[in-house]
């Protein structure tokens, strides 16, 4: 392993910052490796080096693995990170970046083939008698012989895309009757959404919890794990709060899961971040896959396990972190993640792209914010429209609970409408509070969204808002970018 030096990002928006300080603290020299939109974005402000990789669609340009590494390579950069999403689980990009001399930071090319292919993990899970979903993954893709093993699990079932992610790709299945009919229609989703036609079966449980480990492999073939995370709050198969630990496990549950999580890494021969994810319904927990790359809820594990997660990846690509036995790691207190994203809350989550007016995250001790815009930056829609992630960290649940809502109404967005009203009123909620909630959460109580209502509150914080920037916009008219004039009669004012 050889040392780094400059760290090329193969990413954007609020990851690609995080990677940047990451390489701040450890005095590395960064290049960010970006579309020709990017260009109005923070990560792009604090890259040393940035290299326009391509055009804004992302076959284009930040999936296009040739254009990233002759980037890298013509920046002088010796490493990538590739954050997460876009490349970030394809063991080509990893196995290309490893023949033309970058390290890759993050795990092999060969762990990603056999651990993030989710029919591959089953099998090696299968084999080693680990605790998976009952299902069907095998080869025989005949529609006939997909129906047969359907009823044979028993319906309810999910029908997964093997080459599925992020939370697409599934349908699922309630009866016989739609069967047939949903398997082709998800086969041929499949291959026009993902270019595999494969699909594979699962029990569909509907009483259940996502809990995941985050593993971390030093790469002397030491896997340990940095214990978990509950991210059950979801809206279609996609987390919008995450936190940690998780209010769900007893310590028994926990002691076995986080077992569980090292044994398969290890079959695996994992080294760097990782996570092992779980659904647990009825006191039993069931594999569900692993993810081969850093997550982007990590900064919860970060708050509780007083790590830094993306420089232990740096530090173990080139091959001086090792975990030592004297380190005793236990979380401590609780932490909460809330995506924040461009979107209407009161018309269903549609995207609310555009120019981001002003914006302000406040301060207080234990709040951390991760994100990609500033105040007049533009949120595109060729990517997702996540402007910011928001933690806290309490020593209680109920106390960081209580930190987030309030550091969520005094967060202020102007330009673009977002879902922390929507947020708010989910960590408000009894079950929410309760930590009984499950993955139906959302269906279950916020279906339909949320309604509006505009308090006297909200009024005079926005008010005070406007009146103190519209001052400081007359005092320093000459402060450029950044300072432009904020007016609520602008075509842009429409608030959170
Ligand atoms: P992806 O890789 O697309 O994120 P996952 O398999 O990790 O897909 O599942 C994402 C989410 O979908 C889970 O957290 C869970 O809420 C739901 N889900 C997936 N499989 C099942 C299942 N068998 N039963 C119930 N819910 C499921």
């Amino acid at each position: 392993m050889r040392p780094i030096k400059s760290v090329a990002i193969a990413n954007r928006g609020e990851v690609a910052v995080r990677i940047i300080r990451a390489c701040e603290e450890l005095g590395l020299e960064t290049v960010l490796l970006h579309s020709d939109v990017d260009i109005n974005t923070r990560a792009y402000r604090l890259a040393k080096k940035k290299i326009c990789i391509g055009p804004a669609p992302t076959a284009q340009s930040y999936l296009n693995i040739q254009a990233n590494i002759d980037a890298a390579l013509a920046a002088g950069a010796d490493s990538i990170h590739p954050g997460f999403g876009f490349l970030s689980e394809n063991a080509d990009f990893a196995e290309q970046c490893e023949k033309n001399g970058l390290t890759f930071i993050g795990p092999s090319a060969q762990a990603i083939r056999t651990l993030g292919d989710k029919v591959s993990f089953k099998t090696m899970a299968k084999k080693a008698g680990l605790p998976l979903i009952p299902g069907y993954e095998g080869a025989d893709q005949k529609v006939e012989t997909l129906l047969a093993e359907a009823q044979k699990i028993g319906f309810p079932v999910i029908v997964k895309a093997a080459a599925g992610g992020g939370g697409r790709g599934m349908k699922l299945i309630n009866d016989k009757s739609q069967a047939k009919d949903l398997i082709e229609s998800a086969q041929r989703e499949a291959l026009s959404a993902f270019g595999s036609a494969t699909v594979f079966l699962e029990k569909y449980l509907g009483r259940a919890k996502h809990i995941e480990f985050q593993i971390f492999g030093d790469g002397t073939g030491k896997v340990m794990h940095l214990f978990d995370r509950e991210c059950s709050v979801q809206r279609r198969h996609q987390k919008i709060i995450e936190e940690a630990t998780s209010p769900s496990l007893t310590e028994d549950l926990r002691r076995k899961m986080g077992e569980v999580a090292c044994t398969i890494a290890t079959l695996g021969k994992y080294k760097n971040a990782g996570t092992v994810e779980f659904l647990l319904q009825d006191g039993e927990f069931y594999l569900l896959e692993v993810n081969t790359r850093l997550q982007v809820e990590h900064p919860v594990t970060e708050e509780v396990m007083g790590v830094d997660l993306v420089k232990m990846q740096i530090l173990t690509a080139q091959g001086n972190f090792v975990f030592h036995p004297q380190d005793i790691r236990v979380p401590r207190g609780h932490s909460i993640e809330c995506r924040v994203y461009a979107e209407d809350p009161y018309q269903g989550g549609i995207p609310s792209t555009g120019k981001i007016g002003y914006l302000a995250w406040p301060e207080g001790p234990r709040r951390r914010y991760e994100y990609g815009f500033e105040s007049e930056d533009t949120i595109t829609s060729y990517y997702d429209p996540m402007i910011a992630k928001v933690i806290v960290w309490d020593e209680t649940r109920p106390r960081a609970i209580e930190k987030m809502i309030r550091t969520l109404k005094d967060s202020t967005v102007f330009g673009v409408r977002t879902n922390i009203p929507y947020l708010i009123e989910i960590l408000d909620h009894e079950e929410f509070r309760s930590g009984k909630m499950t993955t139906r959460f959302i269906e279950t109580y916020f279906a339909e969204g949320i309604k509006q209502k505009t308090s006297d509150d909200q009024i005079k914080k926005w008010a005070g808002v406007i009146s103190k920037h519209v001052t400081e916009t007359r005092q320093a008219p000459e402060m450029g970018h950044r300072s432009g004039p904020l007016s609520p009669w602008s075509s842009y004012w429409r608030g959170v």
